[in-house]
């Protein structure tokens, strides 16, 4: 099994009363739910889907793409379920992003999922990429060419998900499936974080601190201080290189990570 080290850290920010972002930290998946609704209804939305993913994390020894697939069509489910059930939380909803260890082709591999405007970011070798694409309106406008991406980080409409769960029909979620790399670093954030901290410092930051919680805890620390407008919420996914635990196996392939050393 991949050998993580996981940090996460969260703030309500300056100007919201309460936080309704929500964390996932369980075995091999991390993610983070920013929920949407008023009367407190987005904490409700965002606290169901992750833990219908915390539970499928919990009920496989070996996660299958389909599972985190199916747990994210549950969580919907859920979601819809619980508006229907209360009027005060009628259209609520939630983002939903993370990553989790699946099992693929006999090996252990990423499975970075996605749907809204949380984001996931890789750090390899002091290089930092988004791998989610935003479920956005400025999104699309970026895309499109009407916006530039600093344009759109400050642009009114960027609350606007063109994605989300609670919805129905369910919504397509996006996957990446990727064999891991020892020393690669992801993060997974609420838009709180990249509205007030911008790639450059995001990457300095993960790049900067070597401990995942205290690597979480300073991202936290520098949204609330540039501003704080939004909840922020982060995670950080270490994988760590194998310890060594023999002298027989100190140089022996690793072949648990995808298919040996070729590339
Ligand atoms: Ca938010």
């Amino acid at each position: 099994m991949l050998d993580l080290r996981i940090g996460a850290a969260t703030d309500s920010g300056r100007v919201r009363a309460i936080n309704e972002d929500s964390i996932l930290t369980s075995g091999f998946v991390a993610a983070v739910a920013d929920g949407m609704g008023g009367h407190a209804a987005g904490d409700v939305a965002s606290r169901l889907a992750v833990a219908r993913i915390g539970k499928v994390a919990d009920d496989h020894d070996a996660l299958r793409p389909d599972d985190l697939i199916g747990a994210i069509t549950d969580a919907n489910a859920d979601i819809l379920a619980a508006a229907r059930a209360d009027t005060a939380r009628a259209g609520m909803g939630t983002t939903l992003s993370g990553l989790g260890v699946v099992f693929v082709g006999g090996t252990d591999h990423w499975m970075v999922f996605n749907v809204g405007d949380s984001r996931v970011y890789r750090l390899s070798d002091g290089v930092l990429t988004q791998v989610t694409v935003d479920h956005s309106e400025v999104e699309e406008l970026v895309a499109a060419g009407v916006l530039t991406a600093e344009q759109a980080r400050v642009d009114e409409r960027r609350n606007i998900v063109t994605r989300s769960l609670g919805t129905d029909p369910a919504p397509h979620a996006d996957t990446w499936v990727f064999p891991p790399t020892p020393g690669e670093r992801f993060l997974v954030c609420s838009d709180g974080l990249p509205l007030e901290v911008d790639d450059e410092q995001i990457r300095a930051l993960l790049h900067a601190e070597p401990d995942a919680q205290r690597a979480a805890d300073a991202l936290v620390a520098a949204a609330v201080a540039a501003g704080g407008r939004d909840n922020v919420t982060v995670v950080v996914v270490d994988l760590e290189p194998a310890p060594e635990v023999g002298p027989d196996v100190v140089t022996a392939p690793r072949s648990h990570l995808g298919n040996g050393s070729a590339s």
